[in-house]
């Protein structure tokens, strides 16, 4: 897409310090890292939301993970890692290319998550979780 930062890192236009380089992966150092070592991974082709993406290709792009949170945490020596993909921007997704953090954690470090377990109603659980499986296209 010609006005996607992604997609320009992508293309060599825009510069980057790149990790991993496939016919579908891309990964490279986020600029604005939460942690020294802040990965992202990225498909080459762009799509806004990870919902967007063909299974196939998804898969393709998700087979990198496991090897590049070890890479990571070998390299930082962090004792724990993040993976965070954000979509929508209610949702925290600033730039509009699907990506994946890979965010080294440390105790004491400054990167805090709000998060607000709620409890659920007498039956509320099972009637979503009814909807959702439904939601599911055949095969999944
Ligand atoms: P989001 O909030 O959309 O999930 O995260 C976008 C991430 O992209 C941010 O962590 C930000 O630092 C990173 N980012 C934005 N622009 C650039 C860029 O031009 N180069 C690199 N390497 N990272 C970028
Ligand atoms: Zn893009």
């Amino acid at each position: 897409m010609a006005d996607c930062i992604f997609c320009k890192i992508v293309a060599g236009e825009i510069p980057c310090e790149k990790i991993l380089d496939t016919d579908v992966a891309f990964a490279f150092m986020d600029i604005g890292p939460l942690a020294e070592g802040h990965v992202l991974l990225i498909p080459r082709a762009h799509y806004e939301t990870l919902d967007a993406m063909p299974a196939e290709e998804a898969g393709a792009l998700l087979r990198h993970l496991p090897a590049l949170v070890n890479a990571v945490r070998d390299v930082t020596g962090c004792e724990g890692v993040n993976v965070l993909q954000n979509n929508g921007r209610v949702a925290h997704q600033v730039v509009p290319h699907v990506h994946f953090h890979v965010i080294p954690r440390n105790p004491g470090d400054e990167f805090h998550f709000n998060w607000p377990a709620g409890e659920y109603g007498e039956g509320r659980m099972q009637d979503l979780g009814e909807a959702i499986r439904r939601a599911l296209p055949r095969g999944s």
